[in-house]
C-alpha cells in the first residue's frame, strides 16, 4: 500500500513544478558563496523589475528609492532605501498590491492574522505555492523523511483544521501524502492518551508540531511514565523553541528536533540542517535582513527585527515586509558546508518584548525563567498592560487546588520579585489562576505580551 502511495503522491508531483522545484533546490543548496549571491542577486532583481512594470504600488517607490533607474535598470545598492512593508500597509493599499497580470496567473487568497486580531489578507499563486511545498520537501529531507514517509502533524491553526474537516479532497490528499493529523488547538489529558495511541500505532518517520504542543505532550509522557514510539526526527515550528523546550522533547521521542522558521504571509523561511548550528535561511526563495532598532542592518549576533522579501510571489509582491519577529545572524558557518546566512535564533514576536517604567526594552523571554520550571504550574502567560502594571495568567497543575495564593505563596513571591527586578520596584504584579489558556486564532500560543506600544 505504502509503495502504491507514494508512486501516485509523485504523480501528482509531477502535474506541476514541485519536483522541479525541489530539484533545483537541492543542487542550490552546495552552491558556493560568490554563486549563491549572483543567483540571489539575479531572482530579486528579476522580481523587483516586476514590481516597477506589474504592482501599480511599487511603480512609484522603486523610481523614487533609485532601485529602479531611469532605464528600466535595477539598482540593488539603493534596496535599503526602499520604505519597509507592514500589514496596516497591505491592508490599507490592498488593491494596489495586486499585480496587474492575475489574470494569467492562478491565485488564491490567504489570511493571517495580525498582531491586534483582525486578520490581513494577501494573494499567493501558483509558482508561490509549489515554491513552498518544494521547499517543506527539502526541510523534511534535513530532517530524515523522504517523499510519502509517514507523518504526523500535531497541528494547531483553526483554520488548517477546518479546512481538513470540510473536504474529503484535502482527506484525501493527506492519506496520499501518508500524513496524520491531531488537532494540537486544545489538548485535554484524554486527547492526548488517545494521540499517544495514534502515534504508537502509526509509527511516524516525522513528527511535525507546533512547538508548544509537542513540548506539552513530551510534558505529559514524562510526568505519566508512558512510552512512546521515537520517530526520525520531529519539526518544530510556529512558536519559540527555548532550549528547555527542546531538550524535553529530545529526553522523551529519544530523537532530534528540527527547528523550522515560516510564516502564512512568506512560506517557511529557514530551517535547522542536520548539524542543528542554527537556521539556514532559503536564500534563493526569501530574501531577509535583520534590521536593528536605530534602522541599519544587525552584524551577526546583534538582535533585530526580521524584514522578508518573498522571490516566488509574483501575484502580489511582499518586498521588505516587516513580519513581526525578531532575531539575530549566527556568528560562524554551519560545519555542513552549505553557505545559505544562517538565523542564530528566532527570538519571537516583536510584541514579545516589554517595555519597563525606565523606558528600557526587555526581552519577554526573561519571564520564561521565572515561571516554567516551577511544578504547580501547568501553562503560564505574562501580560504587560501598561508600565506599572503585569499580569501573570497561571493555570494550575493540580485543578483542584484550593486558594492557590496561600498555598503557593512562597513560589509566587517570588516570581513577583523576579519581575519587579526587572520591571521596576513600582511594578505592579498581578496573579490571575485560569482554567485555561488559549493559543491565538493561527493556533500559536504565546508565554509573554505587551500591550504597550
Ligand atoms: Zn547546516
Amino acid at each position: 500500500m505504502s509503495f502504491w502511495k507514494r508512486w501516485i503522491y509523485k504523480q501528482r508531483l509531477k502535474q506541476g513544478n514541485v519536483l522541479n522545484y525541489f530539484e533545483q533546490l537541492q543542487k542550490w543548496q552546495w552552491l558556493d558563496q560568490k554563486a549563491l549571491k549572483q543567483l540571489q542577486e539575479k531572482r530579486l532583481s528579476n522580481l523587483l523589475l516586476h514590481a516597477y512594470r506589474h504592482v501599480p504600488y511599487y511603480r512609484e517607490i522603486l523610481k523614487e528609492s533609485g532601485v529602479i533607474t531611469s532605464k528600466e535598470q535595477v539598482n540593488l545598492s539603493s534596496f535599503e532605501k526602499i520604505p519597509f512593508l507592514t500589514k496596516d500597509i497591505i491592508r490599507k493599499e490592498f488593491e494596489q498590491l495586486k499585480s496587474d497580470d492575475l489574470n494569467n496567473r492562478e491565485w488564491y487568497l490567504n489570511t493571517s492574522g495580525g498582531s491586534t486580531g483582525e486578520p490581513v489578507q494577501f494573494i499567493q499563486d501558483k509558482e508561490y505555492s509549489e515554491w513552498s511545498h518544494a521547499i517543506k520537501l527539502l526541510d523534511d529531507q534535513w530532517s530524515n523523511r523522504e517523499i510519502g514517509d509517514k507523518q504526523i502533524r500535531l497541528w494547531g491553526s483553526e483554520r488548517d483544521l477546518l479546512v481538513g474537516q470540510e473536504t474529503t479532497k484535502v482527506r484525501i490528499g493527506r492519506y496520499i501524502r501518508n500524513e496524520r493529523w491531531l488537532n494540537a488547538f486544545r489538548m485535554t489529558s484524554e486527547q492526548m492518551k488517545e494521540y499517544i495511541e495514534v502515534i504508537n500505532k502509526f509509527k511516524p518517520i516525522q513528527i511535525l508540531a507546533y512547538v508548544e504542543s509537542i513540548f506539552e505532550l513530551a510534558k505529559f509522557i514524562e510526568q505519566n511514565k508512558l512510552t512512546v514510539h521515537s520517530p526520525k526526527s520531529i519539526m518544530t515550528s510556529a512558536g519559540t523553541l527555548y532550549p528547555y523546550m527542546r531538550e524535553t522533547i529530545e529526553r522523551v521521542f529519544q530523537t532530534k528536533v528540527f527547528n523550522r522558521y515560516g510564516s502564512r504571509e512568506v512560506g517557511d523561511i529557514a530551517c535547522e540542517c542536520e548539524h542543528h548550528q542554527g537556521l539556514h535561511v532559503s536564500a534563493l526563495t526569501h530574501y531577509v535582513e535583520i534590521i536593528k532598532e536605530n534602522g541599519t542592518l544587525a552584524q551577526p549576533g546583534e538582535i533585530g527585527e526580521i524584514v522578508v522579501t518573498s522571490l516566488t510571489n509574483y501575484a502580489m509582491p511582499l518586498i521588505r515586509y516587516r513580519i513581526g519577529d525578531m532575531g539575530k545572524w549566527a556568528k560562524g558557518e554551519c560545519d555542513c558546508g552549505r553557505v545559505m546566512p544562517l538565523i542564530e535564533e528566532v527570538n519571537g514576536r516583536v510584541t514579545d518584548f516589554f517595555i519597563n517604567s525606565y523606558g528600557k526594552k526587555i526581552d519577554g523571554r526573561i519571564f520564561n525563567t521565572f515561571l516554567w520550571h516551577r511544578d504547580f504550574i501547568k501553562k503560564y502567560q505574562v501580560i504587560q498592560k501598561n508600565y506599572n502594571l503585569i499580569i501573570v495568567k497561571i493555570m494550575l497543575n493540580n485543578e483542584e487546588s484550593v486558594n492557590p495564593e496561600i498555598k503557593f505563596s512562597n513560589d509566587l513571591n517570588n516570581i513577583k520579585e523576579d519581575i519587579r527586578q526587572v520591571m521596576g520596584e513600582s511594578c505592579i504584579v498581578k496573579f490571575e489562576f485560569v482554567d485555561d489558556i488559549h493559543p491565538t486564532a493561527s493556533g500559536k500560543y504565546r508565554y509573554t505580551i505587551s500591550e504597550v506600544r
